[in-house]
């Protein structure tokens, strides 16, 4: 792009465009940082021409990558049939049922009823309202509250805002929703409790603390992402997640998986949940869905639930997005899964992750200020300590995270600052096409 049409278009964006997630002061002074034009495969050009590696898949969405020309004409074709149509009041289409009927074949267990929205965080408002709705009809309207944790990123609609554990996204002023409440997270590296090593117990104590404190009854849900993402890419630690849903069927509390960032083949299965050999009450689902390619998001719940949801109502469950299911971003969506089927992603991912992984443990070896590094098949971070032996962290001041991904920037890697309780996390999610010589330039 011509510096003069480049400066245009950047007085243009500070005029007008209020940029989500951003500095607002930066966005207006300084204007944007790169105006992306185009993609293919794991990486995205600049309007320059600039190369980069999608290290994060964008926002942890692209999973089949840029540039797919088949999610396109899919959205083109259901768009020239019939672009929209609502499915309120028992309207329907194929596309929906479609989409609905696979969803259900990959989910694990009895997960079989889908409720769509528009992405991840109207996905979890809907199954908090779900749950909160389950435990009226059967006349326990007490139960409303919700537990979620630190580190948690739910989204940035109110309910999701309320469950999400990060103080950044919660204090914008004004109060959050009423009811939720959060736990620990399993982050075991930075646990000072468990001496000599923690296992994630002292995480599990912290959910039967807040469950005896507020007592077990008015509890409606339990939310958990199965691995953490914006709060740190945190594999929790095993049968960590097994504990969360023994407590769930001992105080008959509804367990809700957010698969935001890790449905659809990212850790290498397709539901992130089945590491774990346990089978929550809902998933959300967003991101990988569709790839990015138009937005999409869901909850699956339950044959159980559902069924008892059915025998009990006796109103209209007041809750739907104009743009739940819609059509085209249905369309999209199975033929994303079709593509990840049929190229077998999720194996690809979980056969990548390993390389991914023994990249990151060669990077922790190798350099000092590399103090710990987790992967669940393409989903990782690398956490940045000014000193490896005592995990004393660089001073917030420093914000070192952020220089070293300004840096791998320059250097044409897009990856992600996670800088959260003084600590410094760079996370790694890249498409889930990559292959052995992609996954080495990433690290390298
Ligand atoms: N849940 C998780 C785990 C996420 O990572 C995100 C977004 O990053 C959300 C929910 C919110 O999704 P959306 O931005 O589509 O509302």
């Amino acid at each position: 792009m011509e510096v003069s049409e480049k400066l245009t278009w950047i007085e243009l964006d500070k005029k007008h465009f209020f940029h989500p997630s951003s500095s607002i002061k930066d966005s207006y002074e300084k204007g944007p940082v790169v105006f992306m034009e185009r993609g293919e495969g794991i990486y995205i050009y600049d309007a320059d021409g600039k190369e980069y590696v999608d290290g994060l898949s964008s926002l942890w969405n692209v999973n089949v990558g840029h540039g797919r020309k088949e999610l396109a004409e899919s959205a083109s074709e259901q768009m020239k049939k019939l672009a929209y149509t609502h499915s309120f009041s028992r309207f329907s289409h194929k596309p929906a049922v479609q989409l609905a009927e696979k969803i259900a074949s990959l989910a694990p267990g009895d997960l079989s009823v889908v409720h769509f929205t528009s992405g991840g965080s109207e996905s979890n408002d809907s199954a908090f309202k779900i749950a909160r709705h389950y435990f009226k009809l059967k006349g326990q309207s007490q139960r409303f509250k919700i537990i979620a944790r630190d580190r948690a990123y739910h989204g940035v609609s109110m309910g999701a805002t309320s469950a999400t554990g990060l103080s950044i996204f919660r204090e914008l002023g004004g109060p959050l929703a009423a009811g939720f409440i959060h736990a620990s997270a399993p982050y075991s590296y930075r646990c000072e409790e468990c001496k000599p090593e923690c296992k994630g117990d002292c995480a599990i104590e912290s959910i039967y603390d807040l469950i005896e404190q507020e007592g077990a009854e008015t509890i409606a849900a339990i939310i958990i992402e199965p691995v953490q993402g914006a709060g740190g890419v945190i594999i929790p630690p095993p049968d960590y997640i097994k504990a969360v849903r023994k407590i769930c069927d001992k105080f008959g509390i509804l367990m809700i998986a957010d698969e935001v960032i890790t449905g659809f083949g990212r850790t290498g299965k397709w539901f992130g949940i089945e590491h774990e050999g346990v089978v929550p009450d809902m998933i959300t689902f967003a991101k990988g869905v569709t790839s990015g390619y138009i937005p999409l998001g869901g909850v699956v719940i339950s044959e159980r639930i559902y069924r008892e949801l059915v025998e009990h109502s006796n109103q209209n469950f007041a809750h739907g997005f104009t743009y739940s299911g819609h059509p085209a971003a249905c369309a999209v969506a199975l033929k994303n899964i079709e593509i990840i089927t049929n190229e077998k992603l999720v194996e690809n991912a979980a056969g990548m992750g390993i390389l991914l992984q023994q990249g990151l443990e060669k990077i922790k070896n190798e350099l000092d200020i590399v103090g710990n590094v987790m992967s669940r098949g393409l989903l990782g971070h690398i956490e940045i300590v000014k000193d490896k032996t005592s995990k004393e962290a660089f001073s917030s001041s420093h914000k070192v995270a952020s220089q070293i991904t300004e840096q791998a920037f320059e250097y044409g890697l897009i990856t992600r600052p996670i800088m959260y309780n003084n600590t410094d996390i760079i996370a790694i999610c890249p498409p889930l096409i990559i292959n052995e010589q992609q996954i080495n330039q990433l690290l390298d």
